[in-house]
């Protein structure tokens, strides 16, 4: 069996999710859980995360897994339907839909299904991705809200493009766009996600929508999770399968990179590209060879690593190796391979043995 696996903490993800609420006291909490819950796994982030007012998917298919994992949560869908089918799909499913565009308002105009609809409407105040413009928000409210088959209790929400940036006066004007866009309608309101639950206190509204917070990442510059009270969720390790002594001057790996400047001992470990360990991450990657830090010397090839082993203690074929998770933040080996660590943890690949943990 490959020594690649992905440990997935479940006690970390439960901590995580107290964490975010004692962040933002009062507020409900969509759990975020799109690309197969960040990497760790759709059902198992759900069961850890049982105690979430909500889990928010990207697509229907996800919705159905999660139903028939017996979830009994609101389950968003965070671009909402896209064709006439889908909205069928989603009242049996009882799928909650964001309604970002017109052409969504063409296919709710056209159904004449009368089984209520949960609506979050989406309002673009700055991001310029999904959602309406605020000066619209009234009269698509209205519209909705004259729809039969339309929950009149209708989420007003938005994203925010850049909150990981604290001062970043983009998301002040974010929240005042918000604000104005809104005022006085009814109905429950949802600005920030995990960034914003962190550094923008006044943006918590009714619901805040946490994804990488919960799985123990940050994506402010320079911070880890740990610095916000989070745990890492997922350990990614393997185990060295070679130790090799090579001589001064012999070079190391595909295009022969890294040439040995001493005589030294080098070890493999059994990771790669092919299992989303990222190929960006060279030569002074840390890794964790027994416990001790280590860097990966030459190319990273699509099974196997190759780690300097000079000065770390007592390693032999068969230690362990750490890639990321605990006692290496991802968000460094992310910071190596100019990426981010949601990146990372989405792009473990199905080759990978996912193991849970308790703890
Ligand atoms: C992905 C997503 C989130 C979660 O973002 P994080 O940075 O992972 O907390 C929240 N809201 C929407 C609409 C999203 O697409």
């Amino acid at each position: 069996m490959r020594a690649a696996s992905a440990t997935i903490h479940l006690g970390a993800l439960r901590e995580n999710l107290r964490r975010v609420r004692e962040l933002a006291p009062g507020t409900k909490v969509m759990a975020v859980v799109k690309a197969d819950g960040y990497g760790h796994g759709l059902e198992r982030v759900a069961r850890a995360l049982e105690g979430a007012d909500a889990f928010g998917v990207a697509s229907i298919a996800d919705g159905q897994r999660l139903r028939a994992a017996g979830a009994s949560q609101r389950i968003v869908v965070l671009s909402g339907p896209d064709e006439a089918g889908d909205l069928a799909e989603m009242r049996r499913l009882k799928l909650d839909a964001v309604i970002h565009h017109d052409a969504q308002l063409g296919l709710l105009a056209a159904d004449a299904d009368p089984r209520p609809l949960r609506v979050w409407l989406k309002i673009d105040t700055g991001m310029h991705r999904l959602g309406f413009p605020p000066e619209r928000v009234r009269e698509v409210h209205a519209r909705l809200r004259a729809l039969p088959g339309v929950d009149r209790d209708i989420v007003l929400m938005t994203h925010f493009a850049n909150s990981d940036a604290f001062d970043d006066a983009l998301t002040t004007h974010q929240i005042e766009r918000f604000e104005r866009g809104v005022s006085g309608l009814e109905g429950e309101r949802s600005l920030s996600n995990s960034a914003g639950i962190l550094g923008w206190p006044e943006a918590q509204g009714q619901w805040v929508r946490a994804g990488g917070a919960l799985y123990g990442i940050s994506v402010v510059a320079g911070r880890i999770g740990a610095d916000f009270g989070f745990r890492p969720a997922m350990t990614l390790s393997t185990r060295l399968i070679a130790i090799n002594r090579i001589r001064r001057g012999e070079r190391i790996g595909y295009a022969a990179t890294w040439e040995a400047p001493e005589d030294m001992v080098v070890g493999v470990a059994a990771i790669g590209y092919g299992d989303g360990y990222p190929r960006q991450a060279g030569a002074g990657t840390p890794v964790l060879v027994g416990g001790a830090r280590a860097s990966v010397i030459g190319r990273v090839s699509m099974d196997l690593i190759t780690i300097d082993l000079r000065g770390v203690p007592g390693v032999q074929v068969g230690s362990d190796v750490v890639l990321w998770g605990r006692g290496l933040p991802v968000e460094e080996i992310a910071e190596r391979a100019g990426t981010i660590g949601y990146e990372l943890t989405c792009g473990v690949t199905r080759r990978v043995r996912f193991v849970e943990d308790e703890s």
